[in-house]
Formats: structure tokens, C-alpha cells, sequence
């Protein structure tokens, strides 16, 4: 019985059409590669060159300097760490002047962290903010957990 149309597979190609097959696809490949080798490259030559980071970059956190008192501007009112879902800032406090606190511990674990901004949201005194530092690679756990040193704000981007 003769098979239906709909159902008859496409025949195998011969052996000349075959190595015609391999003969394009090679040129093609070839074509490609010419193409690239005289077009400007688009890779960059990392870390030795960076990309310009877009506005808004969220990396590592910073805890920002109050400009005339030189003094940081987080109360340790502990919002910021309420607001994080992964519960990655760790505030401790102690009595200081008047009704003041003193803010003695403020780690931030960023080895979970989303950089989702909503610590920074949640600060009523713009005392948290996160920076466009990116490199944070570590060699160890401890490495990724930054404290109030790490995140003091440098004085030079202040001026
Ligand atoms: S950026 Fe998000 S995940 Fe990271 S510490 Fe802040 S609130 Fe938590
Ligand atoms: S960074 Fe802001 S929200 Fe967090 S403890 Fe300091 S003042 Fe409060």
C-alpha cells in the first residue's frame, strides 16, 4: 500500500549533499568569525576597565556622616532592621547623652542580602543608603558580615 503524502519523511541526503551541508556551515562559520575579528569589540577588559554603573545601582551599604558634627547620623532606632525580611542588620545600643543612644553594633550580613532597599526606606533620618560598591566578594562567611567601621561613610565623599 503507498504510504499518505502527509506522512512521508523527507528523504536523507546523499553523501555530496552531506559534505555540502559541512562545506556552507563551515563557511558560514568562518564568515562569522571575519566579521568579528575587524568589528569593535564589545567585551571589556574587567577589572582593569569597569562599566559605568546606572543610577539608582544598589550595592553595599553605607551609614552616612552627619556633615557638620562628623558624626553618623544613625540614632539606633532599629527600623531599618525591623524592615528587613531577612532580619540581616543586627543594632546594639547603649545610654548616651540625654535621651540619646549610643549605637555600639550595626552589622550588616549581606551574604542573604536582596540590596531590596527597604532598610534604607525605613530609616527616618537618611542614615543608611546603598552605595554603587560592588566588589564584595569574599573568601569566607565572616567576610560578607560588614560592621559600623565598614559602613561609616568615607570622609572624601563628603567633599
Ligand atoms: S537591602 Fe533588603 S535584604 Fe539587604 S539588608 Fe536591606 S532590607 Fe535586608
Ligand atoms: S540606620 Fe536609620 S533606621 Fe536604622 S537604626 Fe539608624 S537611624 Fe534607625
Amino acid at each position: 500500500m503507498e504510504a499518505n503524502s502527509a506522512t512521508k519523511r523527507m528523504d536523507a541526503p546523499g553523501p555530496m549533499g552531506l559534505v555540502a551541508s559541512r562545506i556552507k556551515a563551515l563557511i558560514d562559520g568562518l564568515r562569522l568569525t571575519l566579521r568579528h575579528l575587524f568589528s569593535k569589540s564589545i567585551t571589556m577588559k574587567y577589572p582593569y576597565e569597569k562599566r559605568t554603573l546606572p543610577a539608582g545601582y544598589r550595592g553595599l551599604h553605607v551609614l552616612r556622616l552627619d556633615l557638620e558634627t562628623r558624626r553618623m547620623k544613625c540614632i539606633g532606632c532599629t527600623l531599618c532592621a525591623r524592615a528587613c525580611p531577612d532580619h540581616l542588620i543586627t543594632i546594639e545600643t547603649s545610654p548616651g547623652e540625654g535621651k540619646k543612644k549610643n549605637v555600639d553594633v550595626f552589622d550588616v550580613d549581606i551574604s542573604r542580602c536582596m540590596f531590596c532597599n527597604l532598610c534604607v526606606e525605613a530609616c527616618p533620618h537618611g542614615a543608611l543608603e546603598l552605595s554603587s560598591e560592588y566588589e564584595l566578594a569574599t573568601e569566607t562567611r565572616d567576610g560578607l558580615i560588614y560592621h559600623k567601621e565598614d559602613l561609616l561613610e568615607k570622609l572624601e565623599r563628603l567633599v
